[in-house]
This record gives C-alpha cells, structure tokens and sequence, in this order.
C-alpha cells in the first residue's frame, strides 16, 4: 500500500543524502585522509553517528622528546633500563590510569600503553567493529560507557604530551579456541586497520565528548604491538606488523636476557620474561596475570590477608628481579600489567611502590619505553650488543 510505505522510506533516503552530503563537506587536513576514515564512518551499515564538525586527532603527531639512554662502550656495564608496559592503558572511574601517570612523573618513568580501542568505542556504536571470525559488534572486551571517554581522551592526551608511548593491543581481545590464535595476516590486518580507525575518529563516534581535547596524536605513533593473551600465529603476525611499519613485538615468554631481532621481519622482539616468585623456586612471566595464577590459583577475590599477602609477594619479585639484571648481565627488565582491580589492586600498588622504591634503591637505572630501547638498541655499536646478547639468561 503506497500510503504506509513512504514515510519511513523517504525519511531513510533523506537522512542518507544528509550523511553523505555530511560527510563529504568535513574539512580535511592534508595530513588526515591517510589516517581517518571518515567516510566509512558516516555509512548507515555499520550504525555510526554522522561525523562531527571538530577533528579527533592531531595529525601529525606532536613531538615527544627523545630519550637519551647513554650507549655502552666496549667491556662497560649498560645501564640498566626497565620497561613497564600496560595492556589495556584505558582509564577507569576510579582514575588508575592518571594514579600511575602520577607516579611516573614523580620518578621521569616512560611506560609504553598498549591500548585497547573499543574503550573509546561507545556500546551504541557497537556494530561499527567487524571482528575477524566473529559476528559483526562482538568483543569480549566491553565495549564504552560513552560517559567515560571524554576523560580516557584527556588521559591518553596526557599520556603522550608526557613522554609516555602508545602502542596496540588491538580490540576484540579474543582469546581460546576461534581466537586471534587463528587469525592469518589479512585478519591481522583487518583488526589493525579498525583500531587506528576507532583511536583517528574517536569524535565522530562520540559525539557526547564534546570538552575533550582534540588528541595530541594519530595512531601514526604505533610501533609496537602485544597481542591479546599473549596468543597468535607468529608468522602471520609477524608479517602483518612488518607490513605496517611496527618496530617490535612484545607478546613472546622469555628470559632475563638481551632482546634480539626476528630475522626475517626485521622486528625486535621483547619478550615478557619469566622472573623468581619470591620465597619461591618458581619462575614466571612477569605479568600480572601469570603471578595471579601462580599466586592464587586465578582467583580475584581474596580477603585482606591474601590481597596483603600478594601484594607483598609482587612487589618483592619485582624488587629481585630488577636487582638479579642490575648486578647480573643488566638485561632490560620487561614488567607487563593490566592496571585491573583485582585482589584489592594488590598488583597495581604494588607496581607504585615498586616504581617509587626502585627509582629510589637504583637512581641510575632508567623507566624507559618499548620504543626508547629500541632506539637504544638500534644505536648500539653491532660488536657490543652482540656480545650482550650472547651472554646467558639471568637466575638469581
Ligand atoms: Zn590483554
């Protein structure tokens, strides 16, 4: 009947032509077409909001000043550098984030964030992410409460105007079985290119934001990657990152040991390594998760005795291990967290007093990121880090 259809079908014409039409009058910056989307974005498929008027990204990225980390001479002990490294990096409602950003500048620490992109991604927008091997606006991440990431903006803004790098921990955060584990090259490729598009158009997905700064950086700054779970093919990934220009990888299990280039990619892997448990024999990856494991059989919960108790026993591992590689072969200490809540945030506060004590114990030693030591290895003369690399791993 020509009467009841009209309306609606009109109305959706009409509110396309407005999208397109939108979308086509958006102000570009030169620089922006390489890394915005905006177009795609405005398409009514994937559930979007019409683009906004501002841009969400500085394009170019602004500066960050280069970290000069001494280089060693020939038979001379390196400095020792630590590299703290967050998967997540998204800011909480209990403000986590800016607790540790905080700490960081009272100690000139630079931590390298490997961010996950759907915490910019507001639930509503949901359908805009199209996994690979998964149904279209699944994650098992939850995707944003929009209310949060006008603050995530300002946090990951400070982040970055502060020395700190950022870096990928991609979006759907698929672990198991069907998981990233299965995913070739072009899946890889799929999920990069839809985190640097959610982190460029943020502001077009959240109109609500409307105070947040325009972000200081485009997701140009990625150079580094660690997977989800640790897991994925190291083939296919490896080919993937290297195609897109990453530097390192940093998703491998390894020792206390000088890092070492992947041949045929090119890219430096740095490895979580495995550290002692304290008033243990164990040794483990030196992740949160993995001392969780080990230290309460996986369980989050715990009563105040067992949260004190991990807490303890976190920070005084962290404490061995830096002074293992410190008075041993001065390999960089690679420490991973998720800054999660979990045991009464044993593993977050025990990350500050660890950053605070050790900053203090050792002031020669240096909080640097995944890119400065790249940087730093990459400067090093070939004879004297080769002569490193060969040394054996670290046990104390
Ligand atoms: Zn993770």
């Amino acid at each position: 009947m020509s009467s009841s259809v009209p309306w609606r079908a009109i109305a959706a014409i009409a509110a396309g032509v407005l999208v397109v039409t939108l979308s086509f009058q958006l102000p570009k910056s030169s620089d922006s077409a390489q890394n915005t989307d905006g177009q795609q974005i405005s398409s009514a498929s994937d559930g979007a909001v019409i683009a906004g008027a501002r841009d969400s990204v500085t394009a170019p990225p602004i500066g960050q000043p280069a970290k000069d980390i001494p280089l060693p001479l020939p038979g001379e002990k390196p400095k020792q550098v630590v590299v703290i490294s967050i998967d997540g990096g998204c800011e909480t409602s209990g403000g986590v984030a800016t607790d540790l950003l905080d700490v960081a500048q009272t100690i000139q620490a630079r931590i390298t964030f490997f961010i996950t992109g759907l915490c910019l991604l507001p639930d509503q927008q949901r359908n805009a992410y199209n996994p690979p091997n998964r149904p279209r606006g699944s994650s098992d991440l939850p995707f944003a409460d929009a209310a949060m990431v006008e603050r995530r903006v300002e946090v990951f803004d400070r982040m970055y105007r502060e020395g700190h790098e950022i870096a990928t921990h991609f979006l759907g955060h698929f672990c198991g079985p069907s998981g990233v584990g299965t995913w070739n090259s072009a899946d890889w490729d799929s999920e990069l290119t839809q985190s640097r598009k959610f982190l460029d158009n943020w502001a077009k997905y959240n109109p609500q934001a409307a105070s947040a700064p325009t972000l200081s950086f485009d997701s140009s700054v990625f150079t580094g990657s660690r997977t989800p779970c640790l897991e994925g093919d190291r083939s296919q990934m490896h080919r993937s990152f290297a195609e897109a220009g990453f530097r390192y990888e940093a998703s491998d299990p390894g020792a206390l040991q000088w890092p070492r280039k992947h041949e045929k990619s090119d890219l430096w892997l740095f490895p979580l390594p495995a550290i002692k448990l304290a008033g243990t024999e164990k040794w483990v990856l030196s992740m949160d998760y993995n001392l969780l494991v080990n230290q309460n059989d996986g369980e989050v919960n715990g009563s105040k005795e067992t949260c004190q108790r991990v807490e303890e026993q976190t920070y005084d591992t962290m404490m061995m291990a830096l002074e293992g590689v410190y008075e041993g072969n001065r390999a960089p200490l690679v420490i991973g967290s998720h800054l999660n809540d979990w045991l009464c945030s044993a593993y977050v506060k025990s990350l500050h007093r660890f950053l605070k004590d050790a900053a203090e114990k050792y002031p020669d030693v240096d909080f640097v990121s995944f890119q400065d030591l790249a940087d730093w290895l990459d400067k090093m003369p070939k004879n004297v880090l080769s002569e490193l690399q060969e040394l054996e791993a670290q046990r104390y």
